[in-house]
């Protein structure tokens, strides 16, 4: 099972040219052990940590495997969080480009008449929350029948969320002839019974890597009393002078009261934690992905899942409460190839907490002083000209991926009897244009939207605009988002 290549795994064109934009070059190990498996669809559970690959280790085959024709969903994904959901769909949706694979994010807090209606169109993934995805079976909006693929994300933090139950209720929902995986950075008991309940003599798979290397992150620790913990923030950071932080903290209220802090120094920063409204935490989300801002101060809400690209220092301003924690918060940096730091505030009361996470990493973190004033006097001059300057990010994969790709807006839809065929049979028409350059069409009542791929959105854009489509004419524009 350990082939080394892409090459290796029979993947179609269209996966291949997604893999080479992404600069997915090799596969990691998650990715060599779960793709040839996932393709011969066995049932899998993977012990492995975020920041290792896995969401394309998954996103790979189902991508590879799906049916394009096929109308009603094929997999299921469930994730514990929603800023997971979302970001899951995205590695799905970028994965499948080329192939034009449909994939839906379906959580809570947000309405679900917009999600009914998404559901309704052609969909091949269907990525959520469970609560959410259990509403949509119980009042028959989301099709189970083509289901070829459970994965359950994060299985743990499922648990810990006290989602477990829901899942349950979702998987004896769904065809039992079907594929299970579940994803898991530990596997506590009550997630090895519902394994052994629901999935078919599955092969364990045990990747080493806890993303907790000493060789991309290297570790600090520095004892502080809680009443000098904002001036020490404010000191390390200068001193390091991050391109991009995050820095966690236990409780909201810490979060607010940090956030404030920096923002009254004029630090680049922003907050997430669970009190924020959903659209708000998206937003800050995506602000801290696209560069809009250096420091980002949060809860363990941030830790989990996110693919945040050059995050490259993170500061635990409160040691985590859960030793899994201290893995995922640090787990924000050194991703795949690049190096971080991660620096743990500690007062004299947590030795405690301290020992049990060190036993967890199976290192001790080396204890540095402080920085001294002479240090940050120094630094600071260095300090305050990045703090003025944007963050340019390199990395943006999904922007790179949509980068020859255009959306067109068509003002007629469902109302006007306007189906995917006859966008597909008036654009494949336009000279230069072939079928291959069209993607994913979403049709609604009164409008409709077409992306145009490679690069051909101008040209498909000035020909429909004389063209009818079911001899109807249409008014036809450049998307806005
Ligand atoms: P994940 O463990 O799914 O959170 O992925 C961690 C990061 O690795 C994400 O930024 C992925 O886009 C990236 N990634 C996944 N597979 C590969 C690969 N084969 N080569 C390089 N980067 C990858």
């Amino acid at each position: 099972m350990s082939k080394r290549n892409f090459e290796d795994y029979n993947l179609s064109d269209t996966i291949k040219r997604a893999l080479d934009v992404l600069k997915y070059e090799n596969p990691t190990e998650v990715q060599r052990e779960v793709i040839p498996r996932a393709m011969e669809n066995e049932d899998l559970v993977v012990k492995s940590q975020t920041g290792t690959g896995k969401t394309a280790s998954f996103g790979i085959p189902i991508c590879q495997m799906i049916e394009w024709e096929e109308k009603n969903p094929q997999a299921i994904i469930l994730t514990p969080t929603r800023e997971l959901a979302v970001q899951v769909r995205e590695d799905v949706t970028n994965i499948g480009r080329f192939k034009r694979i449909k994939a839906a994010a379906v959580y809570g807090k947000e309405p679900f008449a917009r999600q009914k209606e998404e559901l309704k169109q052609k969909t091949h993934v269907v990525v959520g929350t469970p609560g959410r995805v259990m509403d949509h079976i119980e009042r028959g909006t989301l099709a189970l029948d083509q289901i070829n693929y459970l994965i359950i994300d994060e299985a743990d933090e499922m648990l810990n969320m006290g989602f477990i139950n829901e899942v349950e209720s979702i998987i004896k929902e769904l065809p039992a002839n079907r594929a299970t995986m579940v994803f898991s950075a530990t596997l506590p008991k009550d997630v090895e019974n519902l394994c052994y309940k629901y999935m078919k003599n599955p092969t364990h798979i045990d990747i080493e890597d806890t993303g907790i290397t000493t060789s991309t992150i290297q570790h600090k620790l520095i004892e502080v009393k809680n009443e000098e913990k904002i001036s020490l923030l404010k000191d390390v950071t200068v001193v390091e002078n991050p391109d991009s932080c995050i820095i966690f903290c236990r409780t909201k209220e810490h979060v607010d009261i940090v956030f404030t802090e920096l923002d009254q120094a004029n630090y680049p920063c922003q907050r997430l934690h669970g009190g924020l409204e959903q659209d708000d935490r998206f937003a800050v989300m995506e602000g801290f992905k696209t560069g809009e801002f250096r420091y980002l101060v949060a809860t363990d809400v941030a830790a989990r899942g996110i693919d945040i690209d050059n995050v490259t220092l993170v500061i635990n301003y409160d040691v985590p409460m859960e030793k899994e924690s201290y893995v995922h918060r640090t787990g924000r940096t050194g991703r795949v190839g690049n190096k971080g730091k991660a620096i743990t505030f500690a007062n004299p009361n947590e030795g405690k907490k301290l020992n049990s996470i060190e036993r967890y990493i199976g290192f001790e973190i080396p204890v540095i002083e402080a920085p001294n004033r002479q240090e940050v006097a120094s630094t600071q001059a260095t300090f305050d000209e990045k703090l003025s300057g944007r963050r340019i990010v390199k990395n943006n994969k999904t922007e790179r991926i949509n980068k020859d790709i255009m959306k067109l807006h068509f003002n007629g839809g469902k109302k006007k009897k306007i189906r995917a065929v006859d966008f597909v049979g008036t654009i494949a028409k336009i000279p230069g244009v072939s079928a291959d350059d069209i993607g994913i069409i979403t049709i609604k009542d009164s409008l409709s939207y077409v992306d145009i791929l490679n690069g051909k959105g101008s040209v498909v854009l000035q020909a429909m605009e004389n063209t009818t489509i079911k001899g109807k004419k249409l008014k036809v524009s450049k998307a806005i988002k």
